[in-house]
């Protein structure tokens, strides 16, 4: 696969939705400033986690990148 270097991919949008939402942990309510939203693709789907640094709690979204 190649790209551009200004191509924005799906896989790169969703990162930055998540990015810059969600971070506040439903569990206990922490807001994880330096939370990470861990990511792998395998290029038809983008399965996203995220675990809280407070209470350890994961999360986890799946996207399907098929149309
Ligand atoms: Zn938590």
């Amino acid at each position: 696969m190649s790209q551009g270097p200004t191509a924005r991919s799906p896989f790169e949008r969703v990162r930055d939705r998540y990015e810059n939402s969600e971070k506040k942990c439903p569990d206990c309510g922490y807001i994880g400033e330096d939370g990470e939203w861990k990511s792998e693709t395998d290029g038809r789907v983008i399965v996203y986690q995220y675990r809280c640094s407070s209470c350890n709690a994961t999360r986890r979204h799946v996207f399907n990148l098929e149309r």
